[in-house]
């Protein structure tokens, strides 16, 4: 049986290390790590994920606002809001939750949070900064950057002559963590809807990335014996006889998990990564602000 990569308290180490490098930041400058979180429109989930990075940074000791604005605002008005947070300097961090109304483009509106508050790593300096190998300057996005540290968990940093797979090509998920696998020094293959002979690509990955959107498409007999599986999938099956949904990943765990060396669970395996993680960039930004490096590793 595989070893089960338990997100949930690498999340909460992650989080404990941010609140200690927060406190201390606070102490030694007076700068006080702040985080904007801007949310358009009624949509339900959206809504809990913008209540549930209020609170994580609220235990991190964070200033903490959100604006939370009407579905019919405009562009224009969205733009300005995001200009006034840019040129705020109690706020480290900006969130604009995705998605947004159709009416807004919602590039636009990325490319305008100033790269240095761009904590979701969605710019474009910071994407060229992860393309480039920059990471120290860099903000990389959450969920990848959570995803290769419950990798490092596993494996350690140096992923030399390790094959890894990741299915799925998005910008949010697929190729940052492409990317971060290179730099890590993993020979890395990105497979996606158009990819011939997937189960035959997958069975050759000593790390298997699945972030596709898809229920338990990644089936036991794709993973090689003792690869490393991390399903980046959250996907909601509807409602059973009893009324109850389930959430699932994109990889078939049961089959999966008698196959792999170790694997990530969902729910409880990448998803709280992400917030933790947004925190840490967050952290980060503060602390580069105030004119410091933050060193992960310091705190523990
Ligand atoms: P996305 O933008 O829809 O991208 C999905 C990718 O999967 C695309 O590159 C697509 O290929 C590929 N794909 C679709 N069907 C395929 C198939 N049959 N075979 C091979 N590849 C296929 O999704 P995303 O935003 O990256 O998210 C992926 C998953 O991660 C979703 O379940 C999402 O809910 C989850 N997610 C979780 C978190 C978290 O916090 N844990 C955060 C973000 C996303 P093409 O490019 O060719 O269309």
């Amino acid at each position: 049986m595989s070893i089960i990569i338990d997100g949930k308290a690498v999340a909460a180490d992650v989080v404990a290390k941010v609140r200690i490098a927060a406190e201390k930041l606070i102490a030694e400058t007076g700068v006080v790590p702040g985080i904007a979180v801007v949310i358009v429109g009624h949509d339900p989930a959206s809504q809990v994920y913008v209540a549930s990075k209020g609170k994580k940074a609220k235990e991190c000791g964070f200033h903490s606002i959100e604006h939370a604005l009407s579905s019919d605002t405009s562009e224009a008005d969205l733009v300005a809001l995001v200009q006034k947070l840019n040129a705020d300097p109690k706020i480290h961090g900006i969130l604009v939750q995705l998605p947004l109304p159709d009416h807004v483009d919602a590039g636009k509106i990325i490319q305008t949070i100033s790269a240095d508050k761009d904590v979701d790593g969605f710019h474009f300096t910071n994407v060229g900064k992860l393309g480039t190998g920059e990471l120290d300057t860099a903000f990389v996005p959450c969920t990848p950057a959570g995803s290769m540290l419950l990798i490092e968990r596993a494996l350690g940093r140096d992923l030399s002559g390790l094959n890894a797979v990741v299915v799925g090509r998005s910008n949010i998920v697929g190729k940052p963590m492409a990317n971060l696998l290179l730099n890590a020094n993993a020979t890395v293959t990105i497979a996606h809807s158009r990819t011939k002979d997937l189960p035959a690509l997958c069975r050759s990955a000593d790390i298997l990335v699945a972030a596709v959107g898809r229920p338990e498409m990644i089936k036991g007999d794709w993973v090689k014996p003792g690869a490393t599986v991390i399903d980046v999938g959250i996907n909601r099956l509807s409602a059973d006889a009893n009324g109850k949904s389930k959430l699932v990943g994109d990889v078939d765990y049961a089959s999966a998990a008698e196959q792999a060396g170790a694997i990530t669970p969902v729910p409880g395996g990448v998803g709280p990564m992400t917030i933790a993680l947004l925190m840490a960039n967050t952290v980060t930004s503060a602390f580069r602000a105030a004119g410091q490096a933050f060193d992960f590793d310091a705190y523990s």
